[in-house]
Formats: structure tokens, sequence, C-alpha cells
């Protein structure tokens, strides 16, 4: 049985919450840091499928985590949805800039985020039933 492994990095711990329901209930394996660096650490060490990435971080924003994950050549190709702040527009293209894959906006619709991240994920499309 194939279940998508994702990393979460968000601060926000009600954010946190719904994101692992929301992806727990369509059969991922979520693991979360609420900080840039514990972020970057479990990524290296888990190797997930994608990795969902608050910009809004303190300390380290969401920008350099991105670097600095798609300076780790294992995570080199893993997909890094970033999660920007609707209010602020300039976050999507530093995002990318940055070296991720994409973005979703917040506050993220609980009705089409699982098809949100389902399109970003490579693996897992072959021969898995769901
Ligand atoms: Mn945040």
């Amino acid at each position: 049985m194939m279940q998508p492994r994702v990393v979460l990095i968000e601060d926000n711990a009600q954010n946190r919450y719904l994101v692992t329901f929301l992806l727990e209930q369509h059969g991922y394996q979520v693991s979360a840091a609420s900080d840039g660096a514990a972020g970057i650490a479990l990524a290296k060490q888990s190797r997930p499928d994608l990795i969902l990435l608050d910009i809004q971080l303190p300390t380290m924003d969401g920008y350099a985590v991105a670097a600095a994950l798609r300076a780790h050549e294992p995570l080199g190709d893993t997909p890094i949805v970033a999660v920007t702040s609707y209010a602020m527009p300039g976050d999507r293209e530093k995002a990318l800039a940055a070296g991720c894959s994409g973005y979703i906006e917040k506050p993220i619709d609980p009705e089409t985020f699982v098809d949100q991240i389902a399109a970003f994920l490579t693996v897992g499309r072959a021969g898995d039933g769901e």
C-alpha cells in the first residue's frame, strides 16, 4: 500500500492540525515541524515524497528553508509546496525563485486541499488504487 509521506513545516498549531487531519484522512503519512531548522532536519532524515512549507515562519522564513532543502542533494527533486499568504502577492514569485515547486494560498480550502497536494505528487501514481 502506497502511503505518500509528507513533511509539514508550519508554525501555527491550528494549521498544523487541519492540514494533518485532511491529509491523514486521505491516507497520507504526515510528520510535522514547527520551525525551519526542525523542518529541514526532519526532511533530511525522513526523505518524504512531498514537503509542505509555510512561508511565514519565525527565525528562518520559508524562502530560506526552501533554499536549504534544495541545496541538500537527496531532496533536489522532492516537490516543495509553499503555503503563501493570500494578502502577499510577492510571496509566490519569491517562493518559486527559492526553489519551491508551486504554492497553495492561505487560508487553505478543505474541499480542494488534498487534490491540490496530489497534483504535486509524482510518486504513487502507478498501480496505486487510490
Ligand atoms: Mn506561519
